[in-house]
């Protein structure tokens, strides 16, 4: 890990990987939102992942980031960032901030991040290595994102990287109207889905595909 360096080595190695990530995975598959395409483009992967799997930051699949949790695969991070449909300067809840890597995402689109951990050593952790990078416009919390994080909503956006078997409803009421959120629902059978809050408060709802998380826990 890199939390205590300022900087992330950022050598042409790992660029060209990103570069090839960015056009063969995420281009080459469909995602089209630019802001997402130079967010991914940006963000230097390599910098969130355990040493020894640094050479794979840029591989086409999840890896482990420790405490049992995985960073998701650059795809599935990708598609959920654009199924949000938001635009710079919009306020996002992330729950599950693992190692940070879709929260500096989320920023590096401009937008204003709210994320939640529900484990203090990775909450911590993604904060330090977050704030060594530089990044800005980011408010951490440790706490069982179930609840949301209402002090601070309404959201434009919410997107959830773990799976609760059924969606909490304290996030939906976090949204605010005109806003999405994304998450995956379900225990062996996952499937990734859109809320959407219409103008007149009303849910519509759209399922994308299936996926397999991690488990949204319940903070005993
Ligand atoms: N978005 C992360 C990957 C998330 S892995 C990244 O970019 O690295 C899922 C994360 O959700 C894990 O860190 C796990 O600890 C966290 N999590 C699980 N249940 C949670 C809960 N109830 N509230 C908040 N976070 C939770």
């Amino acid at each position: 890990m890199k939390s205590d360096s300022i900087t992330v080595d950022d050598s042409g190695v790992q660029r060209r990987r990103r570069a090839r990530m960015v056009e063969q995975q995420l281009r080459g598959r469909g995602v089209e939102d630019e802001l997402v395409l130079s967010a991914m483009s940006a963000v230097p992967r390599h910098g969130f992942v355990p040493d020894e799997l640094i050479p794979m930051a840029y591989a086409d699949g999840p890896l482990p980031i420790g405490d049992g949790q995985t960073i998701s695969q650059p795809y599935i991070v990708a598609v959920m960032s654009e199924a949000l449909h938001l635009f710079h300067g919009q306020r996002v809840l992330e729950i599950g901030t693992g190692c940070g890597y879709q929260a500096a995402v989320l920023a590096a689109m401009g937008l204003e991040v709210f994320t939640v951990e529900v484990l203090p050593g990775l909450a911590r952790a993604a904060r330090e290595r977050l704030e060594a990078m530089g990044r800005t416009g980011l408010h951490f919390k440790t706490a069982d994102g179930h609840l949301g994080w209402p002090e601070n909503a309404p959201f434009d956006g919410i997107m959830v990287t773990a799976a609760p078997s059924k969606v909490p409803h304290e996030l939906l009421e976090q949204l605010a109207p005109g806003g999405r959120l994304v998450i995956p629902v379900g225990s062996w059978n996952q499937e990734l889905r859109v809320y959407r809050k219409n103008s007149d408060e009303t849910i519509s709802r759209k399922t994308l595909f299936a996926v397999r998380f991690v488990p949204l826990v319940r903070k005993s």
